[in-house]
């Protein structure tokens, strides 16, 4: 590559507003001092961290993204909506953009290049910033055709809300003894700890894997990127941390291509095809998963299908 086609784009300043929004999200979870927080609240958090960062990363990311596996046109907006639970945007508009980063890693064309732009730019300013505000429905065509889930794209903010309102009626229930509670602390404090902090650690979880995901860890494959594997990353990410992997072969619905490597995306689709709600999980051939780059796979192919051809 030469320097020329480093050379980064213009990117714009982040606007305040949004700047504001974002750190108002952050600031929330400290009202707790004023609420308290009990041992429910805790255990919400706990759940809807690992919950919802399942859907990130088995609906947003394999699904949309990536169309991994496939599914019925009801449970695919069952996926969306539980995705967008994350508070982040809307499902075409996460999967346009990270279909945008596969297309351009690591070029000045990535929305979010650590290489290029830097870690905040790529862990939070992309995001704060007006430069990827718009949906791109042209490199999303084959879920935009879907009136339901353009809706729920163009009103991202449903689902949190519907999920903030339904935690906050648990936590007056559970820690107060009646849904009315849930207008005292008893249900705010379920709404600070169990909703907003599990949101803000889900944000960064989400966002590592934009940022330092292609800076640190190990390469196995040359993918031509800067994308690496992290094992801590992918249990903190219940599996996207084998990035490197899925830079190399981003169509397979499992990032740990060795039984070795946790993927918990991974078994939960699985779980969720024994059960007949998705169907078609794309796994990785033999020749991807032993090679080191594109042009070894191809001639492990070959040899592989010449064994084929002698044993037959
Ligand atoms: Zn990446
Ligand atoms: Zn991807």
């Amino acid at each position: 590559m030469t320097d020329t086609t480093l050379t980064p784009e213009v990117r714009r300043k982040p606007i305040l507003k949004q700047e504001i929004a974002f750190a108002i999200v952050h600031l929330i979870p400290l009202a707790a001092i004023w609420t308290g927080a009990t041992f429910f609240d805790w255990m919400v958090c706990i759940f809807l961290y690992v919950f919802r960062m399942f859907w990130i990363t088995g609906g947003y990311h394999r699904y949309f993204a990536h169309k991994s596996y496939k599914t019925s046109r009801w449970f695919q907006f069952v996926i969306a909506f539980m995705a967008q639970t994350s508070a982040q945007k809307g499902a075409l508009w996460w999967a346009a953009h990270h279909r945008h980063h596969h297309r351009h890693s690591d070029t000045p064309a990535d929305p979010h290049s650590m290489k290029i732009y830097g870690f905040w730019y790529s862990h939070i300013g992309w995001i704060v910033g007006p430069d990827f505000k718009e949906t791109d429905y042209k490199v999303i065509g084959d879920y935009a055709k879907y009136p339901e889930l353009v809706w729920l794209n163009k009103h991202y903010l449903v689902p949190p809300v519907v999920l903030a309102v339904i935690v906050t009626a648990l936590g007056g229930i559970v820690n107060g003894g009646s849904i009315t509670m849930m207008f005292t602390s008893a249900g705010l404090s379920t709404l600070f700890i169990g909703f907003f902090l599990s949101t803000v650690i889900l944000y960064h979880g989400t966002f590592s894997i934009n940022s330092i995901m292609h800076k640190f860890g190990r390469q196995r494959y040359k993918t031509g990127d800067e994308s690496r594997n992290s094992v801590w990353l992918a249990l903190l990410t219940l599996g996207e941390g084998w990035h490197n992997n899925h830079h190399y072969y981003e169509v397979a619905s499992r990032q740990g291509f060795f039984w070795w490597e946790i993927d918990i995306t991974w078994y939960m689709l699985k779980a969720l095809s024994w059960m007949g709600l998705i169907w078609d999980l794309k796994g990785v051939p033999k020749h991807v998963k032993y090679s080191k780059d594109k042009d070894h796979a191809r001639q492990l192919k070959l040899e592989m299908d010449e064994e084929l051809r002698k044993t037959a």
